[in-house]
């Protein structure tokens, strides 16, 4: 913030009157008496927790199915001739992914959807925090299969980044970096390349769009680290995969993807799309 700046907010301070305080005290008395409603569903919102949806919406949230593919995470009811059979999906046994081990919270639906553009277009600091303490737990339940010395968001591309003003996968990965008690590396990861403007409607067109769109800050230390890489959603898994390369590249032992949402029904890249 520059020095003009802060003289006028200075200057609004000594202008606010009797009228202005009145008004400050009104507000906080109708978020008192008045709460907001959730965010989601509208229901009054009675607890004291600053995370803008209620309790329902919360816990309508669907866990992933317990069935699931030892690496990608994916559910393995999906592939019907595999049940039972063995615990990778198809694409993890064509050993398409990068990153070692991904899990996710719950599944990309209903309530879940618009949690998540809330916290991406609201920057719902609160929220984000909810769900790190999920993440957290998650961690704890998978044993040592997500242990990580360090915590990276996956970055926006630094022009999107100073649009928005922040980056969604950070307002998950630092509760959750202070939750583990790990370091947390925002900038240790860049993105290089912009996400294409038009929409990407097909699996080949998404892969190709962020393969080698990523790379490790020049100077940054990922020599022998397990990287616990955090995003909101995984989709395809296209992004974590051109993080966890980049980061391999750059020397890290092992990456470890962990999102809140996953997409289920989205089908899988078969191996000749990359
Ligand atoms: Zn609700
Ligand atoms: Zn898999």
């Amino acid at each position: 913030m520059g020095a003009g700046s802060s003289s006028s907010l200075a200057g609004g301070t000594r202008r606010k009157g009797v009228r202005g305080w009145m008004a400050e005290a009104g507000d906080a008395l109708v978020s008192v008496f008045f709460p907001a409603g959730c965010r989601i569903c509208d229901r009054l919102l009675t607890g004291a927790s600053r995370v803008p949806i209620c309790e329902e919406c919360l816990a309508s949230f669907v866990a992933i199915p317990r069935d699931i593919c030892e690496v990608c995470g994916r559910p393995l009811a999906a592939f019907a001739g595999n049940e039972g059979v063995t615990s990778l999906c198809p694409a993890c046994g064509d050993k398409t992914y990068a990153f070692e081990r991904a899990r996710s919270l719950a599944v990309y639906e209903g309530a879940l959807v618009q949690a998540i553009l809330l916290l991406k277009f609201e920057q719902i600091e609160p929220l984000g925090a909810w769900f790190a303490g999920r993440l957290a737990e998650l961690v704890g339940a998978e044993g040592g299969k997500l242990a990580a010395d360090v915590v990276v968001p996956v970055p926006l591309h630094r022009q999107r980044e100073r649009e928005r003003g922040y980056n969604q996968a950070a307002l998950l990965s630092k509760p959750l970096a202070k939750r583990l008690g790990l370091p947390h590396k925002a900038v240790l990861l860049m993105r290089t390349r912009a996400r294409p403007d038009k929409r990407i409607l097909t699996l080949e067109e998404r892969w190709k769009s962020v393969r080698g769109a990523f790379a490790t800050r020049p100077g940054s230390q990922v020599d022998n680290l397990r990287v616990l890489l955090v995003d909101d959603v995984l989709t395809t898994g296209a992004t974590l995969d051109a993080c966890a390369r980049a980061l391999r590249a750059a020397g890290a032992r092992s990456v470890i993807g962990l999102t809140v949402a996953r997409a289920v029904r989205n089908p899988l890249p078969s191996s000749d799309t990359w």
